[in-house]
This record gives C-alpha cells, structure tokens and sequence, in this order.
C-alpha cells in the first residue's frame, strides 16, 4: 500500500520493500525519529516500535506527528 511520508508528505511504498518505511527515505525517516523523540511520542509504551505499526496506527501516528510538527512551525513565528 501507498502511503503519505509523514516529513515531507511524498506518496511512499509502506512495504518490507522499503526499508525507511513509512518515510520515503533515509533523511525523512532520521528527520522524524528525532521529533519523535524529543516530543516523547512512545506507541504502547514501546520505544522504537514506529517501524512495527499496522497500516492503522500508522495513520494515526502520522496523524499526531503532523501535529506536532505544524506547533513547531507556529511557535517558531
Ligand atoms: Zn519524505
């Protein structure tokens, strides 16, 4: 399945064939492990379990770091 990578927001293949899934590369993947990170967003108390998502809670996870990243573009203002 195609989905959106959630740092740039260019279609990517969310598949074992893409090993920065669900980013679109190298830089976007490093990029939002790091906000990740530093925004202490941890799925089911797993740290580094991002890469392990269902299609789901991908979404959802996306969902919340588009958010995060859309107040660090506002407060940077
Ligand atoms: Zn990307």
């Amino acid at each position: 399945m195609k989905v959106k990578c959630p740092v740039c927001g260019k279609e990517t293949e969310y598949s074992p064939a893409n090993p920065y899934r669900p980013f679109c590369s190298e830089v976007c993947r490093t990029a939002d492990l790091g906000s990740w990170a530093s925004d202490e967003y941890v799925i089911r108390g797993e740290p580094g379990s991002a890469m392990n998502l269902s299609p789901e809670e991908y979404e959802a996870a996306a969902e919340h770091t588009r958010e995060v990243a859309a107040k660090k573009e506002r407060s940077r203002k």
